[in-house]
């Protein structure tokens, strides 16, 4: 074996690649060893999903806007970064969120915690629920729990503790907005671990969500000040921050964007270095490397690993697509008051829209003064109308919502279309088996070769980071035995 470095290619310059390479160096930094790292991204710039525009004064988020600020790989990753000054959390006078039913706007009942009742007096005041709705949800705090322990549906389990209207009036528009999804189709242990979880352990959802919302209360005391009063947090300048952040920091990995990786291949025996794999870039050329981090998609992982006959069950994760249409307006043009964050819809209000975010009440900072943001979202699974249509006609759709749900009639200072097609992952039932799989089968036959990120387990961006981090500590220990 030669003396050269190690050498891993991270592929995909996403969250979840960034994040990986990070934690790769620093890792190996660590232990005292020398690795050359090349990160490879097919498009013309890094962050994947991530994309902030600045633009007369606002700041856009073309795609995520926020992150849960109670995970704490994203908070502890942009400390490890010196950007901790730069986060920012929600305008607590914003709390309010409300959701369409009937055609009409109700707020949603202050105590929910992921749809989840853990404050009685509001939840039966709402006007989101029949009598009968409310009752059956109550219902949850007798039922038994369910003895099997294996993976069921969202909407299965949601429906099976809280009752079908808890799940199509709050809980789907609201958990599945992070999925895009269909909750029928969304594997409860895959999406929300921590409802099976409750279940298992309090056996009542409401009494476990209760307990646990009490002793959130105690552990979010040791987060940083910035995040102890809000739910989510971003940056000011926006998400760009972490992705500049990071590559300023990965300054000696070798970055190639405009490339694509489409296929690795194990060499029949080691090279002269030691190296055991051979990476193919898009135009045919190669390179030799010790190991490889893969995070892409699912449908993009599995053509490139063509040798490893498990790796074909990631062509069975479907993805949702998604468009998100932001509008500027002049304050004064607003006909009634943006008091909370936005507003939800649900599947059975058949709007065009899935939700509108009053972005510029929600954060403080994305617009200037005397003027107003919003983001629409467009499209759910099973809901792929808008893919037809042209931006001028979604636009039209998006604004025909908006007079009719906030009275808006006003011409948009300007507009700003992201049309995202299979961004969102829709894990199965039964996810988390194929994942074992699929990761058995690559230890098996590729040790070294590792795949990564939102198609696997949670797509929020602090999930994403900790994935990166956790494969790229594995990754080590295999390079450093
Ligand atoms: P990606 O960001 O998809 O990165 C993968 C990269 O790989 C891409 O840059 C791609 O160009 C590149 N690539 C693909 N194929 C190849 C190849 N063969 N060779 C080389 N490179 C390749 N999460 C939150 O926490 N908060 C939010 O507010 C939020 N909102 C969202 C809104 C939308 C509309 C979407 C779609 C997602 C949202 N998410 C949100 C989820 C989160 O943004 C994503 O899960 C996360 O950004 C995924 O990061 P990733 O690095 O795993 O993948």
């Amino acid at each position: 074996m030669g003396n050269e470095p190690r050498h891993v290619a991270v592929i995909g310059g996403g969250i979840t690649g960034l994040s990986a390479a990070y934690y790769l160096k620093k890792a190996m930094a660590e232990k005292g060893e020398a690795v050359k790292v090349t990160l490879i991204e097919k498009s013309g710039s890094f962050g994947g999903r991530i994309h902030t525009l600045k633009k007369d004064g606002f700041v856009i988020e073309k795609g995520p806007d926020s992150f849960l600020a109670r995970k704490p790989a994203m908070i502890e990753l942009t400390k490890e970064l010196g950007l901790e000054d730069q986060l920012t959390g929600t305008n607590p006078n914003a709390k309010k969120t409300y959701i369409l039913h009937g055609n009409r706007l109700h707020r949603m009942p202050p105590g929910l915690v992921l749809g989840i009742p853990t404050e009685i007096g509001p939840f039966m005041k709402t006007g989101l629920l029949s009598f009968a709705g409310k009752a059956r949800a109550a219902l949850d705090l007798l039922l038994p729990k369910r003895q099997s322990t294996d993976d069921e549906s969202l909407g299965a389990f949601l429906e099976r503790r809280l009752g079908k209207e808890v799940l199509t009036q709050i809980a789907e528009p609201l958990l599945a907005g992070i999925y895009a999804g269909d909750t029928y189709a969304l594997s409860v242990k895959a999406t929300f671990p921590q409802f099976h979880a409750l279940e298992q352990k309090h056996r009542s959802l409401i009494l476990g969500m209760t307990r646990n919302r009490k002793q959130g209360g105690e552990e979010s005391k040791t987060l940083p000040e910035v995040a102890k009063n809000t739910v989510f947090l971003t940056f000011k300048e926006g998400l760009q921050t972490i992705v500049n952040g990071l590559v300023d920091a990965l300054d000696d990995v070798h970055f190639m964007k405009d490339t694509e990786v489409s296929a690795i291949h194990k060499l029949k025996s080691k090279d002269d270095s030691g190296r055991s794999y051979e990476l193919v870039y898009g135009g045919g050329l190669t390179e030799r490397i010790d190991g490889a981090i893969i995070a892409l998609p699912a449908y993009a992982i599995a053509p490139l690993l063509n040798e490893v006959p498990a790796a074909k069950e990631l062509m069975t994760i479907d993805y949702a697509s998604v468009a998100n249409v932001i509008l500027a307006f002049n304050a004064n043009d607003m006909v009634r008051e943006l008091d909370g964050s936005g507003l939800l819809a649900p599947r059975s209000e058949n709007r065009f829209i899935t939700a509108c975010t009053w972005t510029s009440s929600k954060w403080l900072h994305t617009a200037p003064k005397g003027k107003v943001l919003l983001r629409c979202y467009v499209g759910r699974s099973g809901d792929e109308r808008w893919l037809k249509m042209s931006e001028a006609e979604m636009i039209q759709a998006v604004r025909r919502d908006l007079q009719e749900l906030l009275g808006i009639t006003a011409e948009p200072l300007f507009t700003e279309i992201t049309k995202m097609p299979r961004s969102m992952p829709q894990y199965p039932v039964e996810h988390l088996k194929l994942v074992q799989r699929v990761r058995s089968g690559l230890a098996e036959q590729m040790p070294g070769i590792h795949v990564t990120g939102a198609a696997f387990h949670g797509v929020g961006l602090p999930d994403c980071i900790r994935q990166g981090k956790e494969t790229a500590l594995a990754l080590v220990s295999q390079l450093t035995v």
